[in-house]
């Protein structure tokens, strides 16, 4: 049996299960996803849209539309980031996940941090 992540925000209104462990795991140090969760970067990891199934909450879900082609969703009650995704292209049919809202224990074989010319000028890559 496939394992299943069970993840939600901090109010624990939205509460989601992935049937599929996030792949493709990075930390993005871009303007937007620096803003979108007020921190140094955003750890995302991505899954098949069909992998994703809101399991509670799915009213509070508010969408936000920040590039022409880039969704951002976030609980309207604690205003948690939760999810990003491309409405076109070839990666419109996969969803990103913001992994600080997982509960399952899930430990990445491999991540990276992207778009670390766009850092925070406070923020040290030791890398
Ligand atoms: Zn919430
Ligand atoms: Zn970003």
């Amino acid at each position: 049996m496939a394992n299943i992540y069970r993840g939600s925000c901090l109010c624990a209104a939205v509460k989601y299960e992935l049937r599929s462990a996030p792949q493709a795991v990075s930390h993005c140090h871009c303007s937007q996803c620096r803003k979108g969760h007020g921190a140094a970067f955003a750890s995302y990891g991505s899954v098949p849209r069909d992998a994703l199934r809101i399991a509670d909450g799915v009213e509070c879900i508010k969408a936000y539309a920040s590039s022409e082609t880039v969704v951002r969703q976030f609980c309207s009650h604690c205003g948690s980031t939760l999810f990003w995704s491309r409405t076109q292209g070839a990666f419109a049919d996969w969803i990103c996940v913001a992994l600080g809202t997982l509960d399952t224990p899930f430990t990445p074989h491999k991540h990276k941090h992207v778009h670390l010319d766009a850092k925070a000028p406070w923020f040290e890559h030791a890398d």
